[in-house]
């Protein structure tokens, strides 16, 4: 999956209006999908590394001869950046994957997973593949 660009193969001839329209239902799914994800993720994610992680590797450093308040501090900090990494992840795994669906219901067979163009890869060279060639998912 890319970071950043296209989250959809290049290749989908889209028109700038069904770019534009792309965009709007896009926003709308993912705008859909946001709330509920991030909440039980980040929930789920927060708790297991303040309630398990923080204390103990503060413990770890501090009986490695780090100062208690460093150790807390870079504990601390590193877990924030890990979780900001998680969401952001998140957000953008829906993001993209809603760029997908949206290209879908224009009529265009991307895969959802990958963004792969599937026109043109069923059985004999023409249609629809039915399993992406590219990443294996079954359409
Ligand atoms: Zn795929």
């Amino acid at each position: 999956m890319t970071w950043f660009g296209q989250p959809f193969s290049d290749r989908v001839p889209l028109t700038p209006g069904e770019r534009v329209e792309v965009r709007r239902r896009a926003k709308q799914l993912a705008a859909r999908r946001r709330g509920t994800w991030i909440v039980l993720a980040g929930a789920a994610v927060a708790i297991a590394i303040l309630v398990v992680f923080v204390p103990s590797i503060a413990r770890t450093l501090r009986d490695w001869g780090m100062p208690w308040t460093l150790a807390l501090a870079a504990t601390n900090i590193t877990s924030v950046l890990v979780l900001l990494g998680v969401v952001f992840r998140l957000l953008h795994r829906i993001r993209v994957r809603a760029h997908r669906e949206a290209v879908r219901e224009l009529g265009f067979p991307v895969c959802v997973e990958c963004g792969y163009y599937l026109r043109g890869h069923g059985a004999g060279g023409s249609g629809v593949a039915s399993r992406c060639p590219e990443c294996g998912r079954p359409r």
